[in-house]
């Protein structure tokens, strides 16, 4: 891992850093490049041009290891509103909640219960409800939790990350649920007993799990999701699509709002099931720490809004 990531990936894990940048202006013009706004009515407007382009959305709430029972609570209600306004308007967008979130670490029963309904939620209106993958701290409890809650809901989803040295085992054991599972690289610092330091060997993992998830998308028992950027990686995802047979829109491409748009929209216009996961809410900064470290390139962009 660069040094440059590896300060970055530290840097977000900051309350003192995140309470001094939170209201400098220039770091919300360069936030504002990966999220429509901080309110929900944003995020909304947001899907509503992607539906118009063709392309789908999945929303989420920016937030994580929240400290009480009442914001867990909070939140909850906050996307019981969200999926009832996605309905009401009619739009092809979905949800994605992380765990602590929910209250995972307040009380992890409370956190199932909420889980549940938000699926009951996005079950009437005929969507999927996503459950992104945190540090590898919460593998184990979130792949339990989502095993639970999947035996009873069809419409409940889990993230993957390629990075972790344990997830071939943790997706063979997934399998026989015929799962909903988004793939991903994998965001967070982890030691290399956990992840695969070196980018290519995450690269070959990535298209690995791919390969696997594809032949079960074939049979009709999965239904992946493809989260990246990597192009070269869609490309040869693609490919092999082709070559198994698996059937047209069968697996989905997903990207971050503000990400390779071009490449989005192409991918929409060659026939692809594309959604892209729109960000919105004000506690940004340490995801937005996660999406410098993705790229420390951009930290020029920060760096030109200040002057
Ligand atoms: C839909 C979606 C959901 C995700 N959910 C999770 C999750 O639940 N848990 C988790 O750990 N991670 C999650 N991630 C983040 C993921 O783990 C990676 O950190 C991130 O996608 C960057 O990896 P990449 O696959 O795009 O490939 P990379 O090889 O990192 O990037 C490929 C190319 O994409 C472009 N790019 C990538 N990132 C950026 C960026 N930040 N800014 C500008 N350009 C960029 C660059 O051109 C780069 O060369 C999610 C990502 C997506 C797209």
């Amino acid at each position: 891992m660069s040094i440059a990531r590896s300060l970055l990936l530290y840097a977000s894990r900051s309350q003192r850093l995140a309470a001094a940048l939170r209201n400098r202006r220039f770091v919300g013009r360069a936030v504002n490049r990966f999220m429509p706004g901080e309110e929900f009515s944003a995020a909304l407007a947001a899907a509503r041009r992607f539906a118009d382009a063709g392309i789908g959305t999945v929303l989420t709430q920016l937030g994580e290891n929240v400290a009480t029972l009442a914001e867990a609570e909070s939140v909850q209600r906050h996307y019981l509103d969200a999926l009832r306004d996605i309905r009401q308007a009619a739009l092809p967008a979905q949800i994605s909640v992380k765990l602590t979130q929910l209250g995972l670490e307040v009380d992890r029963a409370a956190c199932e219960l909420a889980l549940r309904s938000l699926v009951a939620g996005a079950a009437e209106t005929g969507s999927t409800l996503w459950i992104d993958m945190e540090d590898s701290s919460y593998t184990d409890v979130t792949l339990d939790v989502f095993r639970r809650v999947r035996s009873e809901w069809p419409n409940v989803g889990v993230c993957l990350q390629a990075y972790l040295r344990r997830t071939p085992a943790d997706l063979e054991s997934l399998l026989p649920l015929e799962p909903a599972i988004r793939l991903v690289k994998g965001a967070y610092a982890e030691p290399p007993a956990v992840a695969f330091p070196r980018k290519r060997d995450v690269d070959a993992a990535y298209y690995a799990l791919a390969g696997r998830l594809l032949e079960r998308a074939a049979g009709g028992k999965a239904n992946p999701v493809f989260g990246t950027h990597d192009m070269r990686l869609v490309g040869r995802i693609r490919a092999r699509a082709a070559e198994l047979g698996v059937p047209p829109r069968g697996c989905e491409f997903h990207l971050l709002y503000g990400i390779r748009e071009r490449d989005q929209r192409a991918l929409a216009a060659e026939g692809e099931a594309v959604r892209v996961l729109v960000s919105y809410g004000s506690a940004w900064f340490a995801w937005y720490m996660r999406r410098l470290a993705e790229r420390p390139a951009n930290v020029w962009f920060v760096l030109k809004n200040l002057i």
